[in-house]
């Protein structure tokens, strides 16, 4: 089989199975061999690599995966593009294809056995319908993951990088921040797509962090007050977190916190840092 990508071998092989793009599943294909190449090389991947790339579609990133990985599973939840990936990656005896819905993986389990529980690695040209989940649901999976290399939409990436002051950040931007190094590593135009999504795009790497940068008691409360606060952003973080039905801390509480990290009752959630929220955690609980 020879590589797809490009807008040629693309055509062909969806004509040759009829293939529908499905809108509801982000199906924007790559057919740019240089911006494959490019984030196989963003991906740091090596031979003794194991892969997991979410949504293959036909197989166009699959088929560089497979060339530089030990190992590669891909999970796509179209059944239509199945018997397309066992087409269009025959050549190669180092891919298991899944279908399945890429937010029910259990991530852990995976990497126990078929890595034996060895840190593994993703790539994926995200559907950008669940980029969110995604990104959350592997950082939260507590799964060993060394890296994260994805194509996203423009703003996302920048959201996932931005810090306060800025209209971007948000609850995103923390969670990504306490998790992994953020890199943006190249946008991709609308061209290198078929067919053509309607946004910009931007691949970004998230290389996961052995430890948090900051000193947290209670991680899970942490993330708790940080989507109190984004919530209702245009409120003040003091009734941010007192008007929150996830948290009961009493106002006297919440004013204390937030007087004892040394900011103005005035203040707004979307002005603290990652490193304020974890002290007004530390503070409050
Ligand atoms: N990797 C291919 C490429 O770069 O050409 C296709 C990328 S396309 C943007 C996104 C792919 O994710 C589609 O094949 C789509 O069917 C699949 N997909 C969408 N939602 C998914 C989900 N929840 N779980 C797994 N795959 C999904």
């Amino acid at each position: 089989m020879a590589y797809l990508a490009s807008r040629s071998a693309t055509k062909e092989i969806i004509n040759k199975y009829s293939f529908a793009f499905q809108k509801k599943y982000g199906q924007n294909f790559l057919i740019d061999s240089n911006v494959l190449t490019h984030i196989i090389i963003d991906a740091g991947i090596r031979e003794n690599d194991f892969v997991l790339e979410i949504g293959p579609g036909i197989g166009t990133m699959t088929q560089y995966l497979c060339e530089t990985a030990k190992q590669v599973m891909a999970v796509e939840i179209d059944r239509m593009l199945i018997p397309i990936l066992e087409e269009t990656l025959s050549a190669y005896d180092n891919v298991e294809v899944i279908n399945e819905d890429a937010l029910k993986l259990d991530i852990a389990k995976i990497v126990e056995e078929k890595n034996g529980g060895e840190p593994i690695k993703v790539v994926a040209n995200l559907p950008y319908y669940i980029t969110t989940p995604i990104i959350m649901g592997l950082l939260e999976s507590g799964a060993p993951i060394k890296s994260i290399t994805i194509m996203v939409q423009k703003e996302v990436a920048h959201r996932m990088q931005s810090g306060p002051g800025s209209k971007e950040y948000g609850a995103l931007s923390l969670a990504v921040q306490y998790y992994a190094n953020a890199e943006i590593m190249m946008d991709v135009s609308a061209e290198c797509f078929m067919p053509r999504p309607k946004v910009d795009s931007t691949v970004i790497k998230l290389t996961r962090y052995d430890e948090p940068p900051i000193d947290v008691k209670d991680e899970k409360m942490l993330f708790k007050i940080i989507r109190a606060s984004f919530n209702q952003r245009r409120k003040t973080l003091a009734n941010g977190l007192k008007n929150a039905p996830t948290l009961n801390f009493t106002k006297e509480e919440i004013e204390r916190a937030i007087e004892n990290i040394g900011k103005p009752l005035t203040i707004r959630g979307e002005a603290l840092t990652l490193e304020e929220f974890a002290q007004l955690t530390n503070a409050l609980i």
